[in-house]
């Protein structure tokens, strides 16, 4: 099986079965997220222990792009800091807008996992805001946090 078709698989298994889709308890952190290019819709809740963000739901509605991409966003982040999660969604971009090899150890997404899947969009590059739309929205959740924090 090629790079290609195992990125196509790995698109439809979260889009079939979306990961960290169940609705929390208690939510720290909330955001919506909208596409309007392609109908996207992404939801984003967040629960934090300091800065550690140690429960993530995703829910929404869209195309597999962008579904596929919030559940492989919600377990790439899942007990990771926020600098640590700043840090994967600036290698996240630049993996969708580089002109990178998969060949090339020192390519940005070599050390994404899964999320490297999301690198076949580049080719469809009206389908890169499908992709980036939780990313999007998981910077104004995590973003709120001030405000939230003043008025708690
Ligand atoms: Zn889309």
């Amino acid at each position: 099986m090629g790079l290609d078709s195992l990125y196509k698989e790995v698109i439809l298994d979260h889009y079939r079965n979306p990961r960290n889709r169940a609705e929390l308890g208690s939510v720290d952190r909330h955001a919506d997220g909208n596409n309007p290019l392609c109908g996207d819709k992404v939801s984003v809740d967040l629960t934090l222990d300091g800065d550690t963000v140690t429960e993530i739901a995703i829910t929404g509605q869209g195309c597999s792009i962008s579904q596929a991409s919030g559940s492989l966003m919600s377990e790439a982040i899942k007990g990771k800091t926020i600098d640590e999660i700043a840090r994967l969604r600036e290698l996240f971009t630049t993996m969708m807008t580089s002109e990178d090899q998969f060949v090339d150890p020192d390519r940005p997404g070599a050390t994404l996992g899964e999320l490297e899947a999301l690198s076949g969009v580049k080719a469809f590059p009206v389908r890169i805001k499908c992709a980036s739309l939780p990313w999007a929205t998981l910077d104004v959740a995590i973003s709120g946090a001030a405000d939230r924090v003043t008025t708690d």
